[in-house]
Formats: structure tokens, sequence, C-alpha cells
């Protein structure tokens, strides 16, 4: 099955940060596309600009088992977890998959605020156009594809 991830940084050297993020990507999944780079105003409490991105994987395990590999990920580049919506240096969040739906306690996907954030829909559509999303939501948000390559 196709798996889009979505990748976040806003702390250091985010592209660096992006970067080394697909390159561990790449040790534990087939990573087929990559979105451009996009730079976006944070949600949440007041921290720095992201730049966010995603790529597509194959997937053939259940993806349940994809999260703890992304939490591993995010662990080695030395995320520190503390409230949610904080500043990171890596978020690795599984954004949607063409197979089926998840809800489980701990991953849900498709993503469940997928559709409010222009900064997980245009790099998903980047990458798997074909996913449905809804214009509307994402429409006002201020976002800029960056010249950044991953
Ligand atoms: P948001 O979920 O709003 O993007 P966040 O990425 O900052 O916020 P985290 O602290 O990174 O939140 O993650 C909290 C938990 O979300 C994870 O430990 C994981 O169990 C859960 N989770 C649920 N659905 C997903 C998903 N689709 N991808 C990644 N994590 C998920
Ligand atoms: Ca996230
Ligand atoms: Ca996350």
């Amino acid at each position: 099955m196709r798996v889009v991830i979505g990748l976040g940084s806003n702390l250091g050297d985010r592209a660096a940060t992006l970067r080394t993020a697909v390159a561990k990507l790449r040790d534990v999944a087939h990573v087929k596309k990559i979105s451009r780079v996009y730079e976006t105003a944070p949600i949440g409490p007041e921290q720095p600009d992201y730049l966010n991105a995603a790529v597509l994987v194959e997937w053939s395990a259940p993806i349940a088992d994809l999260l703890p590999e992304l939490l591993r990920i995010e662990k080695e580049m030395g995320r520190v977890r503390r409230e949610r919506w904080q500043a990171r240096t890596i978020d690795l969040d599984i954004l949607w998959t063409d197979g089926e739906r998840v809800a489980l306690p701990d991953l849900t996907v498709p993503h469940a605020r997928l559709h409010e954030r222009a900064f997980a829909v245009l790099p998903l559509l980047d990458v798997a156009p074909d996913a449905p999303y809804e214009r509307n939501a994402v429409a006002s948000q201020k976002i800029l594809a960056t010249d950044e390559t991953l």
C-alpha cells in the first residue's frame, strides 16, 4: 500500500533535518516520491516557522508497525517530547494511506487534523495527487513553496 508520511521541523537547520529524516526513512521503507518543501507559520504556542514536506512510501506490513519506526527516528534525531504542538527538531506523522483507515488508541489514519492543515495537504498532494481532500479548508492559510529540495 502507499503511505504518505508528513515531515515538519522548526528548530535548528530545518532543511538538513528533513534530509536526515528522509535518509532514515529510506532505511525502513521504500521511498518513492518526495514533495516540495513548504514554509509555514506555526499553530499552537508562539514558536519559529516550520519547514514541512511529505514522502510517499510503499509499505507492506501492517500500518501500525510504521508508527514505532517514526517515533524511533524522531528520538534518534533528538526530539524532546514535551507538550503537543511545541517547537521540535522533527515531527513525523502518518498523513494518509490508500490502504484501510486506522482508528487505534495511538494511531488515526488519515491523520485526524489533515484537512485543517495546508502544511499537510499541499505536500500530500505533491506525492499523492489522487488523495481526496477539502480544498476550502486550507485555502486561507499562509504557506510558501521554497526552493529547498530533499
Ligand atoms: P498532531 O497530532 O496534532 O500533529 P503532534 O504531531 O505534535 O500533533 P505528537 O506529540 O508528535 O503530536 O504525537 C502524539 C501522538 O499522536 C503519537 O505518540 C501517536 O501515538 C499519535 N498519533 C495518532 N495518529 C497519528 C498519526 N497518524 N501519525 C503520527 N502519530 C499519530
Ligand atoms: Ca504533527
Ligand atoms: Ca507527531
